[in-house]
């Protein structure tokens, strides 16, 4: 059997254990898999027939339907953010803390950090799960944690250049506003950073690119959801492929997102988690609506774990209009070709005089002629995207930055 084999027979095994009772011990299960024998499920088909999870599945079960062991076996809950009014509460235990902080570690050893690296970890602390997991993995490896949590730019200079951090956490905006700042008061040379590891959320080339000169790092690309642990469950290694998952603890599927049918691999489609082990409220094929697809074959780093490729954006970032589906990475990828557009944008998309009007607003660097840039992406984006817009350019800095995720696309039309 090879070695791929043997890890999916390993796979499906972990499977029939988590299956096995779940309707016993969880409420949410036992509703959801109402009718159906899991015994019946012998092959990966079998369990590809089983009924998807979704967020609001999850939410429905607030506060603690999820839970599948006594309540003596939690220790601690994390929630995911409640933008839309009710949050998800997600219940772990002690095994499941542990084998988070084990998938963390993993993620920084993968990204060549070390004991003697000094971590500073901006993500927040409390309900939102993001903090703690950074510095449970760092501890485990060993480093010097800095836990700065977010916010307080004076704070963040001056750790960076007084304890000498060498490597960042960040999400990708506030490392973004993090490398202005150290530019803005002409620290570089003060600065000791060598990596940095970034939240996944869909990050341009241009951003990447001006976070990595202006900080002087390595970027890594790290992945998760509170509703799965949190982040840590993938990461990108120093050959910027994708990102290796720990398919011992993870099972992914690739669906599409209308079908709910795997797509054939290398396919572009929704990504759909399985936890193998979780034990205080396992998920069972939930969609996370972030859009990606199966690297082929063996990463050059030699790192024994399989690849997904970066999230490319989100299912719900996709959106019609005049007929034509586009969603954030597309204007990521027309922006990234035009001389003098900087790393910021926004799509906004409004419905004046009966008709749908997308507006492209994006930052150009200083010195850059105007009418003949916003001309290129028109140009570029009725080329690559098929779909007239209005192009604004706007001066650097004029796009809101925030220490949690920017949403980009902007659909005023309902
Ligand atoms: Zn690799």
């Amino acid at each position: 059997m090879s070695e791929a084999d043997s890890r999916k027979a390993e796979q499906f095994a972990a499977i029939r254990r988590l299956l096995a009772g779940i309707k016993d011990r969880s409420p949410f299960y036992c509703g959801k898999f109402a009718g159906i024998d899991l015994a019946d499920v012998r092959s990966w088909d079998d369990f590809a027939s089983l009924p998807l999870s979704e967020k609001a599945d999850l939410r429905d079960a607030y506060p603690l339907g999820l839970q599948a062991v006594p309540d003596e076996g939690v220790i601690r809950i994390h929630s995911s953010s409640g933008t839309t009014g009710t949050p998800v509460i997600i219940p772990y235990t002690a095994q499941d803390v542990e084998d988070w902080t084990t998938m963390f570690a993993r993620c920084y050893a993968l990204a060549g950090c070390t004991r003697l690296d000094r971590i500073q970890i901006t993500p927040g602390y409390g309900l939102w799960t993001a903090g703690i997991g950074f510095q449970a993995g760092a501890e485990r490896l060993g480093a010097m944690v800095v836990p700065t949590g977010p916010g307080n730019t004076d704070k963040q200079m001056q750790m960076l250049t007084d304890l000498k951090s060498t490597v960042i956490c960040a999400t990708s905006s506030y490392a973004l506003l993090l490398a202005e700042e150290v530019e803005r008061r002409g620290i570089r040379d003060r600065i000791h950073l060598k990596k940095a590891i970034i939240g996944s959320e869909r990050w341009g080339e241009k951003m990447r690119r001006r976070i990595a000169a202006e900080l002087g790092v390595q970027l890594y690309d790290i992945y998760g959801l509170t509703e799965v642990y949190g982040p840590g469950i993938g990461i990108s290694c120093d050959h910027q492929c994708g990102m290796h998952y720990w398919d011992d603890y993870l099972y992914f599927e690739i669906i599409d997102q209308h079908t709910g049918q795997q797509v054939p691999a290398g396919e572009i489609g929704e990504l759909v988690i399985t936890t193998l082990k979780k034990e205080g409220a396992p998920l069972i094929r939930y969609r996370t609506h972030d859009l990606t697809r199966f690297m082929p074959g063996a990463c050059a780093c030699g790192a024994p774990y399989p690849r997904i490729d970066d999230i490319l954006g989100r299912t719900d970032d996709m959106v019609k209009v005049k007929g034509v589906i586009i969603f954030p990475a597309l204007f990521d990828e027309v922006l990234h070709q035009v001389d003098g557009v900087s790393s910021e944008y926004q799509i906004m998309i409004d419905h004046l005089d009966g008709r749908d009007t997308v507006t492209v607003f994006f930052e150009t660097a200083d010195g850059a002629h105007r009418e003949g840039v916003e001309a290129d992406v028109r140009r570029r984006c009725k080329e690559r995207i098929g779909l007239t817009v209005v192009p604004k350019a706007v001066a650097v800095g004029e796009l809101p930055r925030s220490e949690k995720k920017t949403n980009r696309l902007f659909d005023n039309r309902y």
